[in-house]
């Protein structure tokens, strides 16, 4: 049986994990969503689904127990559970949101998301990187799981934050598979230390291990 994870970890000095709250046979213990940087003003990659009141509030908890805000929101694909919490959490969480900005990979399924006209969400370049304070994230394509998915690394501490590249539990489904391993082989060719995952529990990566081979 998979660890259980808790609605709220301190994971190390630049990472917070914030579980979603939102468990199905499809999300497994819910979406794993992350505060990343040590600053005043920090990343959440991913945002769990619409409509679930007790992910906006740990999110409001840990934004508040920290005295942070939020300066960019990073979505790893279109899927609902990835991207449906984004409008709640404009919502809910305004004065922690006036600067944020929102970054996704295009894909023409974007004009089905449900996402309100005044949250004006931006375009990834591949290989573009972002700095805060304790934290630069390099963006890092990733399609196979989906058309649009992106993974992120973090340089300082060589950890990949994989989405639904890679699961910490089972095996993640992939629209195409053909670019699903190739986007494998290109996040095992950094050789990342750990891999934080979308779902599931953090796989740590041993140094001796021979990855190549994927
Ligand atoms: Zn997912």
């Amino acid at each position: 049986m998979a660890a259980v994870i808790p609605c709220v970890t301190r994971i190390s000095q630049n990472i917070i994990r914030i579980l979603g709250c939102n468990p199905s046979s499809e999300t497994q213990q819910g979406t794993n969503t992350y505060i990343i940087g040590s600053g005043k003003r920090r990343i959440l990659i991913d945002c769990g689904e619409a409509d679930v009141p007790q992910y906006i509030n740990h999110l409001r908890a840990v934004l508040n127990y920290e005295g942070i805000d939020l300066a960019h929101i990073f979505i790893s694909h279109g899927h609902e559970d990835h991207i449906g919490g984004l409008a709640d959490i404009f919502e809910h969480l305004k004065d922690k949101t006036k600067h944020c900005q929102v970054w996704k990979h295009p894909s023409p399924k974007d004009s089905g998301l449900n996402i309100p006209k005044h949250i004006e969400i931006e375009n990834f370049k591949e290989g573009q990187e972002f700095a805060v304070e304790g934290a630069t994230i390099r963006i890092l394509r990733s399609p196979g799981h989906t058309d649009d998915h992106v993974a992120f690394h973090l340089l300082e501490d060589n950890a990949v934050f994989s989405g639904d590249c890679i699961l910490g539990d089972g095996v993640a489904v992939c629209e195409d598979l053909f670019d699903q391993v190739h986007s494998l082989g290109e996040i095992a060719s950094l050789r990342p230390s750990v891999v934080y995952p979308g779902h599931g529990n953090i796989i740590h990566v041993s140094t001796e291990r021979n990855i190549t081979r994927f």
